[in-house]
């Protein structure tokens, strides 16, 4: 078997499913939340939205007459927006939900790596969906379309069970004891009814994300439940008008660029002719940084922009946090958290799938199994520990090429390896790693895998690059 027919087999074979992630949980008699309990969740992103719909649904189906409120704020939600084919199909298998072509701002056909040394065009077999997050600019984001449909063919007793409450603020959450109702949610007085309000609930689910980390209302739950963030690192996204490019290669692709700001992974995400989103892990781009991506010359081989922070939509950019390990405390009695405040998915890719599949876990835990704290070891996190184990390779494979990519003899021996690949259309080993960086197809074993056979399997030209000779 001749290399890229042997990389393209362990892209086919080892392609990330629902299954392997997903089995659906069995129903116990007499176990489960009782009729009548009260669920509130704060924080309506994909994984609040995405909860509160799967237990609707899931206690409907186990004949359950239980009332959810969810209460959000309708902050702008970032911009990223890449929706993966695993979270695509996760989310029509499990919620019957679709992307609808209103939201598809482009179809993302392409990946091209670029370092120091050159850059590399990855063809991706299957398309990528660009959107916004919040809906802006005219558009529709994801998150919101997916909010707006939370009651999309639930049925009518279901329904009429959910409250949703935005926009508005949880300002505090505090335990109640010897009292009917475990639990007191105060809002803001931001909300429809512009009143100080007081939820009374039987259980609280956190989904309220990394914006709420440091803000008094999850310190002050953290104190009172023992609940830990994840380990997190920084990040930021913007976005780019690129009207005023004297050069614009974009079109359908998506651009990795490792290294050309040190320690930092940028992604451009086209999201229109003239339009991209810029993304960034491990730092929080200054002014400063635009003008070194955009000064850069394997980057001007695509894009010619001059005074990039004039172009950015909104003007700035945005901080951001994104997870690199578990929460170590994240449930107990009558509480837990989902979505990225668990910091269970796989590290530095596809958050919207990891927030769909959690939230679908926790509420089949809720309906099957209970709020207690064994039920929700058993259903919801031993369910999600597939993620962990994966993400030692994940989180030391970007720390290493964080390191590496700064030395000038591996981003050339990099880019040499890889181009000897090109001679076939979908490349061999160093292709597939990336193409599965961008797709998030493959586990991050498989792609350390797949880059050291890239390498060892071009001795020559490694060995040349470790003497520092030109390769
Ligand atoms: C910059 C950036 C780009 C990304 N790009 C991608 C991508 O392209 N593809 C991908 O798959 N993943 C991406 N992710 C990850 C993905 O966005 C997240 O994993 C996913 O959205 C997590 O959803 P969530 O519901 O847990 O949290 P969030 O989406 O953060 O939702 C939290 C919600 O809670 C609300 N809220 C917060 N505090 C309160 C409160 N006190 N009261 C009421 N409501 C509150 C917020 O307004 C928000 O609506 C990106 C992340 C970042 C930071």
């Amino acid at each position: 078997m001749v290399p890229n027919q042997l990389s393209s087999f362990l892209e086919r074979r080892f392609r990330k499913r629902l299954k392997g992630f997903y089995t659906p949980l069995e129903s116990l008699d007499g176990r489960g939340i009782k009729d009548n309990t009260h669920v509130t969740v704060i924080g309506g992103g994909i994984a609040g939205s995405i909860f509160v719909r799967q237990l609707a649904l899931q206690a409907h189906k186990a004949g359950k007459k239980i009332n959810i409120t969810m209460v959000n704020s309708t902050n702008c939600n970032y911009c990223g927006g890449l929706i993966t084919n695993l979270a695509m199909d996760t989310l029509d298998e499990l919620c019957n939900l679709d992307i609808p072509d209103d939201i598809v701002l482009k179809q993302v056909t392409e990946c091209i790596y670029i370092n120091k040394a050159g850059s590399i065009n990855v063809e991706l077999a299957k398309p990528l969906t660009a959107t916004l997050r919040t809906s802006r600019f005219g558009y529709i984001g994801f998150d919101d379309s997916i909010k707006n449909r939370v009651t999309q063919g639930l049925p009518k007793e279901a329904i009429e069970r959910i409250e949703i409450i935005e926009p508005t603020l949880a300002k505090k959450v505090l335990r109640l004891s010897g009292q009917e109702h475990k639990w007191e949610v105060v809002l803001s007085k931001r909300n429809p009814d512009n009143t100080n309000k007081v939820l009374k609930t039987d259980i609280v689910v956190m989904a309220c994300g990394f914006r709420s980390v440091d803000k008094p209302m999850l310190k002050n739950f953290q104190e009172t439940t023992g609940y830990q963030p994840p380990p997190y690192i920084p990040a930021s996204v913007t976005e780019v008008d690129t009207s005023k490019a004297t050069k614009n290669l974009i079109s359908n692709r998506m651009f990795i660029l490792d290294g050309i700001i040190p320690d930092c992974v940028v992604a451009f995400i086209p999201k229109g002719p003239k339009w991209l989103t810029l993304t960034t892990l491990n730092k929080k781009l200054s002014i400063e940084d635009l003008d070194i991506i955009f000064g850069h010359p394997q980057v001007q081989e695509f894009i010619e922009l001059s005074n990039p922070s004039d172009c950015l939509r909104c003007h700035t950019i945005c901080g951001a946090k994104v997870y690199l390990g578990a929460s170590k405390t994240f449930y107990g009695d009558n509480w837990f958290v989902i979505g990225d405040l668990t910091g269970y998915g796989r590290v530095l890719k596809d958050g919207y799938f990891a927030a769909v599949l959690g939230a679908q876990l926790a509420a089949e835990t809720l309906v099957h199994l209970g709020a207690d704290y064994q039920s929700l070891r058993k259903g919801y996190h031993n369910r999600l520990k597939h993620f962990a184990k994966d993400n030692f390779y994940g989180r030391n494979l970007f720390k290493l090429n964080n390191w590496l990519s700064q030395k000038d003899w591996f981003a050339k021996t990099f880019i040499a390896v890889a181009q000897s690949e090109s001679k076939y259309k979908y490349g061999s080993y160093v292709h597939s790693a990336i193409r599965a960086l961008a797709n998030g197809e493959l586990s991050y074993k498989m792609i350390v895998f797949l880059f050291a056979m890239g390498l060892i399997k071009h001795p020559f030209l490694t060995f040349r690059a470790l003497m520092g000779k030109k390769v």
